[in-house]
């Protein structure tokens, strides 16, 4: 059993109340507190070791990383930050330098957000070190992307380039916040989600959430230079296009705008934001799963994502 096999069964008939406007299945939960004008977003992300982070990488970047994660997520939902509550589990003998030094990092970038540390809790786990965030932000109610919402012919876009972030940008990345929040505002994007288990993964959230399928342009995909690097040095057994397709941990947005609006926006991201790339890398279109397109004809793609228990 895969991930997604495991949440599709943890997560039918569970409890709700009348405040939940979207439940379990999308990059954060949306709730109705009976604020005027703001809808409240909630989201738990965790870092384990051996997994997301290792003895060696620096606990700075950890910390930073843990609460980047779920930044990320809610970007993809058009979010701003206001809180969160951080979960350690440390093994008995623990260094608390080591611990210090993850909320370092956290801290700095809770601080560029605007994020407030509001508490948490400690556990001992001799399994190994876990940190765990939940936060929670808010959005403008009627401006909060889906997973859902792709239509047939809308322009599939992606922010930054993709594949390679195992060589640092996994580390480093930058959450999406203020772009996530321009494209709603200024674009409406039809369906939104952050990229973490790949470019393939993520969209056929995307497809398979609105029953529909679509058409990449090849050449259109923004392959990471770390990508090209790491395929022309043999680091990695995939060819740079297939990493850019199947890597993990990129954390860019992927959305889909109405054909109509696509130069517009192509236009208009350019002034706020000139350090981003932007790519229309194809179309939505009928049917189900992934066709690749080039000059030499099209295939069908059926490779994946990163996929936990696999
Ligand atoms: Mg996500």
């Amino acid at each position: 059993m895969n991930e997604f096999q495991l949440i599709a069964r943890l997560t039918q008939g569970l409890p709700a109340n009348p405040a939940v406007v979207v439940g379990p299945g999308d990059d954060c939960a949306v709730l109705d507190l009976g604020v005027p004008g703001r809808q409240f977003l909630l989201k738990t992300d965790a870092v384990v070791e051996g997994v997301h982070f290792t003895a060696e990488t620096p606990p700075e970047k950890i910390g930073r990383k843990a609460l980047a994660r779920a930044l990320s997520d809610l970007a993809a939902m058009a979010g701003t930050p206001i809180a969160a509550v951080v979960t350690l589990a440390l093994p008995p003998k623990f260094d608390p330098d080591w611990v210090a030094t993850v909320y370092d990092g956290m801290n700095a970038l809770a601080r560029t957000h605007g994020v407030a540390i509001v508490g948490g809790e400690t556990t001992t786990n001799p399994g190994g070190r876990l940190i765990s965030i939940a936060l929670l932000g808010w959005a403008t109610p009627g401006q909060i992307p889906l997973r859902s919402g792709a239509q047939v012919g809308d322009a599939i876009f992606v922010t930054g380039t993709l594949g390679g972030s195992i060589d640092g940008k996994h580390l480093d990345f930058e959450p999406r916040l203020a772009e996530g929040r321009w494209l709603a505002a200024h674009f409406a994007p039809h369906a939104m989600i952050d990229v973490s288990d790949g470019l393939a993964g993520d969209l056929r959230h995307l497809l398979n959430g609105a029953g529909v399928g679509a058409a990449l342009r090849k050449p259109s995909i923004p392959v990471s230079a770390a990508a090209k690097a790491r395929a022309r040095a043999g680091t990695n057994a995939k060819p740079a296009l297939l990493a850019a397709l199947t890597d993990g941990e990129d954390f860019e947005l992927l959305f889909t705008v109405a054909a109509g609006d696509a130069v517009k926006l192509v236009d208009g991201w350019k002034q706020p934001f000139p350090h981003t790339k932007l790519s229309c890398i194809g179309k939505i279109v009928a049917g189900t799963g992934i066709t690749l397109n080039d000059a030499n004809g099209s295939q069908k793609f059926n490779g994946d994502g990163y996929i936990h228990f696999a």
